[in-house]
């Protein structure tokens, strides 16, 4: 899985992709924590970034472009990597895709985690990560639960802070959404819920776009994962049978096939099941399609 998480700081993307390590054990590339680990090291990058990061502001472009295209070089990264906090600007957006086509490795999907900010605020002034593994937890948990380390607040978790950097969301990151939407690779994800309700969530859309297919799968459950996915790009499938005869679709064995048509709503024709794998880009899955017992 190629995946970037999306959302406000706080919005839960660090938990989401704790959790993604612990059951894929994919690489996680948080941003944040590099920069973060460069101030503690008092690296030439560190004392860069370190002024940017107290205010609550990014850190110039092409510094972090550089630390993550340099990060995706390590061979680690080839079987599938989470990108947590990165791309925050357009611009980044725009230097990944070209280094990720250059890689050969598309993004599989974006997960925005959505969370209002005023719930953000409260989350985050609260905040405390622990010191020794990087447990996130609250201002009620005095020593790590999970390894027993001692907790500390963030120097950018005060509320000040914390404000500015929702504005520099709003501004800077939150296009992003429709730039992801636009390449149809968007899925939203309600954050404001227990984490692991939206564990469960980010599950499930990440295995419709990741693993679509599955050859073990009754041609029900395969026309159901469809209909999620087209669901959760945001349109509102609807499924009719249709049959077919061999004369129109030659490939197929036996008398009558059945179809399903999934109308996709603010299109002006609606495409078949066929269309939406090449709209969501999954030709292998088309192909093996084509196989599927009717
Ligand atoms: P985070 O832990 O992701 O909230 O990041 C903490 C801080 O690191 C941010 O407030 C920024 O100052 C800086 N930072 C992290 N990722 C980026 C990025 N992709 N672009 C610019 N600045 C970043």
């Amino acid at each position: 899985m190629n995946i970037v998480l999306l959302g406000a700081p706080g919005a839960g993307k660090g938990t989401q992709a704790a959790k993604l390590v612990e059951e894929f054990s994919t690489p996680h590339i948080s941003t944040g924590d590099m920069l973060r680990a460069a101030v503690a090291a008092g690296t030439e990058l560190g004392q860069k970034a370190k002024s940017y990061m107290d205010a609550g502001d990014l850190v110039p472009d092409d510094v972090i472009i550089g630390l993550v295209t340099e990060r995706l070089q390590d061979d680690d990264t080839a079987a599938g990597f989470i990108l947590d906090g990165f791309p925050r600007t357009l611009a980044q957006a725009v230097a990944l895709d070209a280094e990720l086509s250059k890689l050969g490795r598309p993004l599989d999907a974006a997960l925005l985690i959505d969370v209002d900010p005023e719930v953000i605020v409260r989350r985050l002034t609260s905040r405390r990560m622990c010191k020794d593994c990087g447990y996130i937890g609250t201002v009620a948990d005095v020593t790590c639960p999970k390894c027993g380390g001692e907790m500390y607040q963030r120097d950018d978790d005060n509320e000040a802070t914390v404000r500015n950097r929702l504005d520099v969301y709003e501004k800077s990151t939150a296009p992003l959404i429709d730039y992801y939407r636009g390449c149809d690779l968007l899925v939203s994800i309600d954050g404001d819920r227990d984490p692991n309700v939206v564990y469960a969530d980010v599950k499930k859309a990440l295995a419709l776009f990741c693993e679509t297919y599955d050859e073990n799968d009754t041609q029900e459950q395969w026309f159901d994962k469809l209909k999620a996915v087209a669901a959760a790009l945001g349109y509102a499938p609807e499924v009719k049978l249709y049959k077919q005869s061999p004369e129109r679709y030659p490939g197929h064995v036996g008398d009558v096939s059945m179809f399903v048509r999934i109308a996709l709503t603010g299109r002006s024709s609606s495409p078949d099941m066929y269309e939406i794998m090449q709209i969501l880009g999954r030709e292998r899955t088309l192909a093996r399609l084509n196989d599927c017992p009717v």
